[in-house]
């Protein structure tokens, strides 16, 4: 691991327009960060391989899209408006804030010394108004999680697709938590992304759903390349489980601030469809139509964060490597998660025939792949530019290419270089990325 790897990242995000702090012409907005033209490329990138994995290659999963607003009554129902909070204390002579789970002394100030206010409960959820009339009557509130769009369209999905027991629904998108000690670049925003599966099961099978959940997901962030000694798996202790939940097991990534969350399995029991039910007085049982039952399905819960699994994947895939007396950095990003796959760089961008052919193979092979064409500058250059990038392959169109109508592939990792038939580059390219 490189030192500094997460100054490092952070610079990297920028310099080469992964991710950007919001609104920078104005000083910024605090703990929140605009991802760029690489960086959106690799959310999208990583959301479509979850996506993929979750939905299109199992059959008892379907996606769906919740909005963000919500009945309030569903945040009642939850037990968000009660439960979901963190504890506080202001510092009484800097005025700095602190989560009372941090501090090691409750009374004195870690960063001043000074004295600490008592701890105060500080609700983490963002409160809105709906309409023009800024009343009490009026409150909605921006969601926390994505799950509780989920529970309440259950009974709508029993209607329109009649799946049986065990299935799922999956979902990507925003949340809002207004955290007290957000930081760590995106790990811990107020705005994230997240990916949340919501597994309805036979109550007497949940802890086998839940313990096969757990190894799927760890074997997920394991098959997009993260290396296993960064990654491990934290079973809670009766203690730390959040008001709903019976069991939970978070998958943790060696970040160099610490290990820390990336995504967390949770059994939430049968808690949130009969807190609905009651709370709605709507009959959100599933029927079982062999025996003729109806109850109440357990729920087993992956839940991971897009933005933090993105910044473990930066992480993970930074390499500094000596390359005769210079340094190259490179992004050894999973062919699935690399923004671009492949650059056509012609060798010299004042033959016209040369920059012809380059830019004539780059359009043939952007009906395939994502392929980028760049011509701004000398060799070295633009291979050390790709590489910071992620860019699996380059191809360089050079004077022989005219006459011998080959190019020279070079691999991101090895760095080796061959030279193929340009009518052949599309089924190696293939062969490699598909
Ligand atoms: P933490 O303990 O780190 O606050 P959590 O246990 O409250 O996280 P969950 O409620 O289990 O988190 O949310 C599921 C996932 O959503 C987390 O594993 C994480 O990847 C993501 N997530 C939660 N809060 C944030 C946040 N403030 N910023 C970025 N991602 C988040």
């Amino acid at each position: 691991m490189p030192e500094n790897l997460m100054d490092k990242v952070v610079a990297l995000c920028k310099r080469r327009g992964f991710i950007f702090q919001s609104s920078e012409i104005y000083g910024g907005l605090s703990n929140t960060w605009d991802y760029g033209p690489y960086g959106v490329e690799l959310k999208n990138n990583l959301k479509r391989a979850w996506w993929g994995s979750v939905v299109y290659q199992r059959n008892d999963i379907f996606g769906m899209d919740a909005a963000i607003l919500m009945h309030p009554q569903v945040w009642q129902a939850s037990g968000h408006v009660e439960n979901f909070f963190d504890l506080k204390s202001d510092c009484r002579s800097c005025k700095k804030r602190f989560k009372s789970a941090d501090l090691a002394d409750k009374k004195k100030c870690p960063e001043c010394g000074g004295e600490l206010t008592e701890a105060k409960a500080f609700n983490l959820m963002f409160k809105t108004h709906q309409g023009p009339v800024a009343d009490d009557s009026n409150v909605i509130y921006m969601r926390p999680e994505t799950a509780q769009g989920i529970f309440v369209n259950f009974a709508n999905i029993l209607d329109s697709r009649h799946p049986k027991l065990p299935f799922g629904l999956a979902q990507i998108g925003k949340s809002f938590r207004n955290e007290i000690t957000p930081g760590n670049f995106t790990f811990r925003t107020r705005e994230f992304e997240q990916m949340e599966i919501e597994y309805f099961v036979p109550p007497e099978e949940a802890d086998k759903y839940y313990a096969s959940w757990v190894e799927e997901r760890f074997n997920w962030y394991l098959g997009l390349g993260i290396k296993a000694e960064n990654l491990r798996k934290r079973p809670h202790g009766n203690d730390e489980l959040a008001h709903y939940a019976r069991a939970c097991t978070d998958i943790e990534y060696n970040f160099s601030f610490g290990w820390s969350e990336l995504e967390g399995i949770a059994n939430r029991t049968d808690f949130d469809l009969k807190q609905h039910a009651q709370s709605s007085g709507k009959d959100l049982r599933y029927f079982d139509d062999q025996k003729k039952e109806r109850f109440y399905p357990y729920i087993i819960e992956p839940s991971g964060g897009v933005d933090r699994s993105v910044l473990a994947f930066l992480a993970d895939a930074y390499y500094e490597e000596k390359v005769k007396d210079d340094t190259r950095v490179v992004l050894k990003l999973h062919k699935d998660l690399a923004p671009t796959k492949v650059a056509v760089l012609p060798l010299l961008r004042n033959r016209p025939e040369i920059v012809e052919m380059a830019k004539s193979l780059a359009a043939e092979l952007k009906k395939s792949f994502i392929t980028v064409y760049d011509d701004t500058g000398a060799i070295g250059k633009l291979y050390r530019r790709q590489d910071e990038v992620g860019t699996l392959y380059c191809l360089t169109v050079d004077v022989q290419s005219l006459e011998d109508k080959q190019v020279t592939v070079r691999d991101r990792d090895t760095m080796q270089q061959e030279r193929i038939a340009i009518d052949k580059v599309k089924e190696y390219l293939s062969n490699k990325l598909v």
